[in-house]
């Protein structure tokens, strides 16, 4: 019976350092909102990139069963245009983007770049493939210029400068003592909302991905800045297939073609001018951000005359 209880024991701890191992890798998962269950086919193949087309067609997904959040989404972003999507809190927008990276897989439909499922592509290529501006980006531990390069490690100095300044934050980083080589990050210097945002966007002009995805900033920017990155976002995007979660008035205005998601549903489409005239949610949405916007700044006129 001991003879039996040895190797009984060796597969208990075995058992438990393999569940220990994968709790880790659940965590890690979590921590990274990713789902585990996201694999490469069996016969994936790297996405080939032609002209950069995304197509959503009748897509239907849900985080948790009976919650449907988008319920049959088809729309289509022509390589090299630009597509907004709008639409209140909850209404999915992010959804699409993770999608589109395939963080989860759709559970009806499909989502295709340049006619390729992102199912049947590997996971690496299809990433690659995408830049992401997000809403906040997180810095690391280490110089400005290394958060910059991070977009593509191996850059030369010299094309790190390039996309700084072509991101607008060169007058920003020289005016720091150590310049380039400044700390940043939660131990080191704090960045502004407009700031960090400017890192992002030159750490994807180092990127240079052929498809492009704007996460825009819901807290407002003062109009200067606002300015400074709108700039710095045209110049990113301009001939880049580029789907972006809107909040400024000015990228839905510059739009190709404007989505208002609603409830999962695609309640309204069609440019800024179509829109307004159809005089429906997205009319209303405008009036309403551009009064909340007016105010903001009358606000800030009364505040720099005090
Ligand atoms: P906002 O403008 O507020 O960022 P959004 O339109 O981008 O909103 P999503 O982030 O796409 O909205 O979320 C859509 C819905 O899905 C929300 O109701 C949200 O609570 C839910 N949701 C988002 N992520 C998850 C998740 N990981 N698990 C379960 N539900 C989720």
């Amino acid at each position: 019976l001991m003879q039996l209880a040895v190797p009984l024991n060796f597969i208990g701890f075995i058992y438990r350092e393999i569940r220990q191992g994968l709790t880790d890798i659940e965590q890690m998962f979590d921590l990274l909102d990713v789902k585990a269950e996201v694999i490469d086919s069996a016969h994936a193949a790297p996405l080939r990139i032609k002209a950069g087309k995304v197509e959503f067609r009748d897509v239907q997904f849900s985080y948790e069963p009976d919650r449907p959040i988008l319920k049959g989404i088809s729309f289509e972003v022509p390589a090299g245009k630009t597509v907004a999507i709008v639409g209140p809190s909850g209404a999915g927008k992010s959804t699409i983007s993770r999608l589109l990276f395939r963080f989860y897989d759709v559970q009806s439909g499909s989502i295709l770049i340049d006619g390729q499922d992102v199912r049947e592509v590997t996971q690496e290529s299809l990433r690659s493939s995408i830049g992401m501006v997000p809403q906040d980006t997180v810095l690391f531990n280490d110089t400005i210029a290394y958060n910059i390069r991070y977009g593509r490690i191996a850059a030369s100095e010299e094309e790190v400068r390039r996309a700084a300044e072509l991101a607008q934050i060169t007058t920003f980083i020289e005016g720091l003592p150590e310049g380039y080589e400044a700390m940043v990050g939660e131990r080191g210097l704090k960045l502004s909302g407009g700031e960090k945002q400017r890192v992002a966007i030159a750490r994807t002009i180092l990127k240079a991905p052929p498809i492009l995805i704007l996460d825009e900033a819901t807290s407002a920017l003062d109009t200067h800045t606002e300015q400074e990155i709108q700039s710095a976002l045209d110049l990113v995007s301009r001939d880049r297939t580029t789907i972006v979660i809107a909040h400024r008035l000015s990228t839905v205005i510059s739009a190709d073609e404007i989505i208002v998601l609603k409830e999962g549903n695609i309640e309204e489409r069609g440019t800024h001018a179509a829109l307004l005239a159809q005089g429906g949610l997205y009319a209303s949405m405008w009036d309403r951000q551009r009064e909340a916007t007016e105010a903001e700044e009358r606000l800030r006129i009364a505040r720099e005359t005090d």
